[in-house]
């Protein structure tokens, strides 16, 4: 195991609903395979319900018709948190080589401030992933990539992160940022390229004002972040970085991780040394052996 690899904070498993090849035991042999020091399971907890345009409904995969309801809506399945839970703890007695831990993935967290409140008290997870999939268009919450169909990709992006600020200013509770350039994923080939200078003024204030709450910027590697994103992360004295594959079939658990941490380490962002517990009152690394974060050190 190579200890200059990060934990791998965002993984789903067979506890998702939309990762039908998740495997919690497949994500953890990958994680032994690749040389990474563990695995975070931040299975779905999608608690918005999003309209799915009519277009789309023939090139959706079957774990989304089959929550597609007549009125073209898709209602994602509750997350099992009991089981999911239970599940990871067995888990990390068979990996004891690992850092094995429960997370979450909370979708549009600042929407459903109480039920997420109820979750996080039920699941007392180690990791809380706040994420934006959705924006609400004439009243209905969609998800963002249908909206590339009939809009245009810059303003799909600018619409996003318009949302992404209005998570991050809210009063609610999550650890960690995910996929800050998420859009980017579906980004049209038919649109002017992706170029992420011409999207500082979006990027910017989400940036600032995630810094300003303590929580940390996900490394999504999915589609590997934009080093200049990190970099601007670096310039608002961001406190901390976390790394996640955004797996959904065990295959994917560590993707370019190496590439990712090296330029995270070049800005200043290192592990803390064992037995250092931190100083921001989470539970992440009360067992001191492992930091799933990296935190600002210059
Ligand atoms: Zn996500
Ligand atoms: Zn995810």
């Amino acid at each position: 195991m190579s200890a200059d690899l990060p934990v791998d904070c965002h993984v789903h498993s067979e506890w998702s609903w939309d990762a039908p090849e998740g495997s919690v035991d497949g994500a953890c042999d990958r994680a032994v395979a690749v040389g990474i020091p563990g695995v975070v399971f931040t299975d779905h907890a999608d608690l918005t319900a999003w309209f799915m345009p009519e277009h789309l409904h023939a090139r959706m995969p079957p774990h989304f018709t089959e929550r597609l309801g007549d009125d073209g809506v898709v209602r994602p399945s509750e997350l099992d948190v009991e089981g999911h839970v239970a599940a990871v703890a067995a888990a990390r007695e068979r990996y004891p080589q690992l850092v094995v831990r429960a997370g979450v993935e909370v979708s549009e967290p600042h929407w459903h401030p109480s039920a997420v409140e109820r979750l996080v008290r039920r699941g007392r997870f180690d990791l809380v992933i706040g994420s934006v999939h959705a924006v609400e268009v004439d009243g209905t919450p969609q998800m963002i990539e249908s909206l590339f169909a009939r809009w245009d990709a810059d303003e799909v992006l600018r619409t996003y992160l318009r949302e992404v600020l209005a998570l991050v200013t809210a009063p609610v509770e999550f650890d960690v940022l995910a996929h800050v350039d998420y859009p980017v994923r579906s980004w049209p080939a038919k649109a002017d390229p992706f170029e992420v200078g011409r999207f500082e003024d979006g990027f910017l204030p989400v940036l600032g004002a995630l810094a300003a709450s303590g929580k940390a910027l996900e490394i999504n590697t999915k589609r590997p972040l934009d080093a200049r994103i990190l970099e601007w992360w670096r310039e608002v004295d961001g406190p901390s970085v976390t790394f996640g594959s955004d797996a959904h079939d065990p295959s994917r658990v560590g993707q370019a991780f190496a590439d990712v941490a090296e330029h995270a380490r070049s800005l200043g962002y290192a592990p803390r040394d064992t037995g250092d517990t931190g100083d921001t009152g989470d539970t992440e690394e009360s067992d001191g052996s492992v930091s799933l974060r990296w935190w600002l050190t210059g």
